[in-house]
């Protein structure tokens, strides 16, 4: 049961998805005291972290993408002895196809890169796609890039399992509890008003509202360009004319991607960066349900034959170079950020809860270099490109 509402406490988290639990657990494991997180609705239960396909790759195109994986898989392999939770993972690799020029010469880069970090990548010719996979239509593709590590992990185990750590360390997790604006004088942070009209002093306030976390930010008065980038999932009913064991499979040239969920299989439908797409709409449109059934039919013909029985929306927090979000503001002491994780949030956040933790507490993040995430870069014009990801390819 919740205690009742401090007046007073030192830090602020306003967002329980599975940044805030991871920031608000590491701190805690840190040494910070009063730590409270404050959620809108219910932990891990809306927003990215809900709708999550629980991806973990070491396949990105810049190497601090990558680091945050390497850094985060540790944890990941470690959970239960860390959480008290056994989490489950399927050893599936990730398989990025292309039909591009241009997308080729990205899978071939990213594969150096990955080499030069001891990493495994293989770049494959269609002919090669075709003997290793037969069900796919390799037809009028230009090559694949395959990193046979990769895979995927339940998720909600991990944003319970932060919540309940940070919990048992003595961190307060009050549900039910919007943050209307973020409070502030003498470009300092001084609390959180919420819902009920009820203030809040801290010196701290986190912004780990995910998709919302653009307007957290604004009633700091400081800007965020991060934002909800609606994406459509299928879901077919069982279907075993397929292999049991299927790499996570992703077309990078028009954001379709594929993978097994259990007998089934989901299917990722168009999340096309306009402005149609960017809101918080939960209505699942039929135009997404066609393009979805012939993308996977032309990509894997047999597909054909397996019937969508449902669809929803997720949102991702969006952030234009699709690179997170981590840093402060130095007009607004007490201010920190974490989000704009644009598709690869599960992936990062035991890293990103942990740096995040270590700016508070230290001053500085020691587990990694993030000051190419700072949420200045986007004014000071610094952006880094990400165009590995699962959205469709600009
Ligand atoms: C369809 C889909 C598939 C994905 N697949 C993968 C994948 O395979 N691998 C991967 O690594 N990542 C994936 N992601 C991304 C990943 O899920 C997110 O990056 C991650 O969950 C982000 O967590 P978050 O805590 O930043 O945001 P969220 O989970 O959105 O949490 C933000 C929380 O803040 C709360 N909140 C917002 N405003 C307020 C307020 N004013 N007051 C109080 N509370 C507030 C919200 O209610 C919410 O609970 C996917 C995302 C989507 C949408």
């Amino acid at each position: 049961m919740n205690r009742p509402l401090p007046e007073k406490t030192d830090i602020i988290v306003v967002g329980a998805g599975l940044m805030g639990t991871s920031i608000a657990y590491h701190l805690a494991r840190m040494g910070a005291d009063r730590v409270l997180v404050l959620e809108q609705g219910f932990v891990g239960a809306q927003g990215a972290t809900a709708k999550s396909l629980g991806g973990i790759r070491t396949q990105f195109a810049t190497e601090i993408n990558v680091r945050f994986s390497l850094a985060s898989k540790t944890v990941f392999e470690n959970f239960e002895a860390e959480f008290g939770i056994k989490l489950h993972y399927t050893p599936s690799g990730y398989l990025y196809l292309t039909g591009s020029d241009r997308g080729r010469r990205i899978f071939e880069s990213t594969a150096a890169l990955l080499d030069r970090m001891g990493l495994f990548a293989e770049i494959l010719d269609p002919e090669e796609i075709a003997r290793r996979w037969p069900f796919l239509e390799t037809g009028n593709l230009t090559g694949a890039c395959w990193t046979p590590q990769d895979g995927y992990y339940s998720i909600n185990e991990v944003a319970q399992g932060f919540a309940q750590g940070a919990r048992r360390l003595g961190v307060q997790i009050h549900e039910e509890t919007k943050v209307t604006e973020v409070l502030t004088r003498n470009r300092r942070v001084t609390g959180v008003r919420t819902h009920t009209g009820r203030i809040i002093q801290s010196d701290w306030v986190v912004n780990a509202a995910g998709p919302w976390s653009g307007l957290v930010a604004a009633s700091a008065g400081v800007d965020l360009p991060v934002g909800p980038l609606r994406r459509h999932l299928f879901m077919t009913g069982p279907f075993d004319r397929l292999p049991p064991l299927l790499p996570f499979i992703l077309y990078f040239d028009s954001g379709w991607y594929m993978r097994r969920e259990g007998p089934a299989l989901l299917l990722a439908g168009p999340s096309d960066n306009t402005d149609s797409q960017r809101t918080f709409s939960e209505k699942v449109d039929f135009d997404a349900q066609e393009w979805t059934a012939e993308q996977s039919i032309q990509r894997i013909p047999v597909l054909e034959n397996a019937g969508i029985l449902r669809g929803w929306i997720g949102h991702y927090a969006l952030s234009p170079d699709r690179h997170a979000v981590i840093g402060a503001y130095p007009e607004l002491s007490g201010f920190v950020v974490c989000t704009g994780f644009s598709g690869h949030g599960f992936q990062h956040s035991p890293a990103a809860g942990r740096v995040t933790a270590e700016l508070i507490v230290s001053g500085r993040s020691e587990t990694l270099d993030i000051h190419p995430l700072r949420p200045t870069r986007f004014r000071e014009k610094d952006l880094i490109e990400e165009p590995l990801t699962s959205f469709k390819n600009r």
